[in-house]
C-alpha cells in the first residue's frame, strides 16, 4: 500500500513529488505518455522564476525529476488506464499492474487539440505536426503554416522561422489572442506572415505527405488551396481525463473540478496542473498547484491517522 501515487510527471506532478518526498511519503510517480510533460516540448523557458537567463524546458523537467528522486520519489514508466475506489483506499492500474494507494494526485495535464479533419490523422507526423520543437528541424528552407492565434502559435512560429524560409500564421479571426510581447515578436519577424479570418477545410497530399491546405476565407466564403511543406497545429489543448469519466467529477470541457484546495469529489484524490486549470496553464502555476496538492495529501493522511 502506497501513501500517494502521482499521475503524471510534468511541472505539477514533479513539484508534488518533491514536496511529498520531503514529507517522507515515498511518492510513486507514474510518468505518463509524455514524461516531463508539455515543458519538454519547448525550447527556452524565459518566465519560470529563478532563471534570469531562461532554461531549456527538458532541462528544467530533468532537474525537477532529479530533485524529486533525491527526496525519495520513485518513477514508473507508462500511463494510468484506470482509477477505482476500494473501501478506504484506491486502486490505480498502470499497464497491467494494479497499485494500491491511500491518496492520489492527478497531474495528467493536457494534450494538443486537433482540428478534427480525417486527413489530419492520415498525415500526422508526415506534414501535420503539433510540436515545433520536436519536428521543426525537418523543415529547413521550407514553407510552413502554423494554425492558431494564441501564445503557442506565436511561439511555434517564432521557433520555426529559424529553420523555415517562410512561416504563415493562419488564424480564424482578425486578431491574435497572444500576449502583447509575443504579438510584437511575430509581427516584427520578416519571415512570418499572416492569413487572417481563415479556416482550414481540408489537408491534401499524395497519401505519403501533406502538401496543400484547403483554406476558406471566413469573411467572403472563398475557398482556395495553399501549398505548404508542413503545418503545425497550435490551437490549444484538451485535458487528459478520459480514464476518469464517471469516476471523478469533470466540467463540460473535461477538466477536473476541484475546490480551492484542489480536492476532487473523491476523498484523498487531488488534482494539480493543467488537468484542472484552463485559465493560467503556466509552468509556474502548475508547479504551485503541485505543491498545494502534496501538502493537502499530507493533511489528508494525517486526518486518516
Ligand atoms: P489558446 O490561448 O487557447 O489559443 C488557442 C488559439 O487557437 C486561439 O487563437 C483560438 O482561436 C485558436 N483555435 C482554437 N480552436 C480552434 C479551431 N478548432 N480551429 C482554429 N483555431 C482554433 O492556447 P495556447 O496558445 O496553446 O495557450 C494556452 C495557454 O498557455 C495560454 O494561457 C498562454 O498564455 C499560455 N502559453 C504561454 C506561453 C509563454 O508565456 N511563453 C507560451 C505558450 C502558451 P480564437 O482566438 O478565435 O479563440
Amino acid at each position: 500500500m502506497k501513501n500517494v501515487i502521482i499521475l503524471g510527471s510534468g511541472m505539477a506532478g514533479l513539484s508534488a513529488a518533491i514536496y511529498a518526498g520531503r514529507e517522507g511519503l515515498d511518492p510513486v510517480v507514474v510518468s505518463g505518455f509524455e514524461p516531463g510533460g508539455q515543458i519538454t516540448l519547448t525550447t527556452e523557458v524565459e518566465n519560470y522564476p529563478g532563471f534570469p537567463e531562461g532554461i531549456l524546458g527538458p532541462e528544467l523537467a530533468a532537474n525537477m525529476r532529479k530533485q524529486a528522486e533525491r527526496f525519495g520519489a520513485t518513477f514508473m514508466d507508462g500511463a494510468i488506464t484506470a482509477l477505482s475506489k476500494e473501501g478506504d483506499h484506491y486502486s490505480v492500474m498502470v499497464g497491467v499492474e494494479h497499485i494500491q494507494t491511500k491518496a492520489v494526485i492527478i497531474a495528467t495535464g493536457a494534450s494538443a487539440r486537433m482540428l478534427g479533419l480525417p486527413a489530419e490523422q492520415k498525415y500526422i507526423g508526415r506534414g501535420v505536426h503539433t510540436c515545433a520543437t520536436c519536428d521543426g528541424f525537418f523543415y529547413k528552407g521550407k514553407e510552413i503554416a502554423v494554425i492558431g492565434g494564441g501564445d503557442s502559435a506565436c511561439e511555434e512560429a517564432t521557433f520555426l522561422s529559424k529553420f523555415a524560409s517562410k512561416v504563415t500564421i493562419i488564424h480564424r479571426r482578425d486578431a491574435l489572442r497572444a500576449s502583447k510581447i509575443m504579438q510584437e515578436k511575430v509581427k516584427a519577424n520578416p519571415k512570418i506572415g499572416f492569413l487572417w479570418n481563415t479556416g482550414i477545410e481540408d489537408i491534401k497530399g499524395d497519401g505519403k505527405k501533406a502538401s496543400h491546405l484547403v483554406i476558406k476565407d471566413l469573411v467572403s466564403g472563398k475557398v482556395s488551396e495553399l501549398k505548404i511543406d508542413g503545418m503545425f497545429l497550435a490551437i490549444g489543448h484538451v485535458p487528459n481525463t478520459g480514464f476518469l469519466k464517471g469516476i471523478v467529477d469533470l466540467d463540460e470541457k473535461g477538466y477536473i473540478k476541484t475546490d480551492r484546495h484542489l480536492h476532487t469529489n473523491l476523498p484523498g484524490v487531488f488534482a494539480a496542473g493543467d488537468v484542472q486549470d484552463f485559465r493560467y496553464r503556466q509552468a509556474a502555476t502548475a508547479a504551485g498547484t503541485g505543491v498545494m496538492a502534496a501538502l493537502e495529501v499530507r493533511r489528508y493522511l494525517e486526518e486518516q491517522g
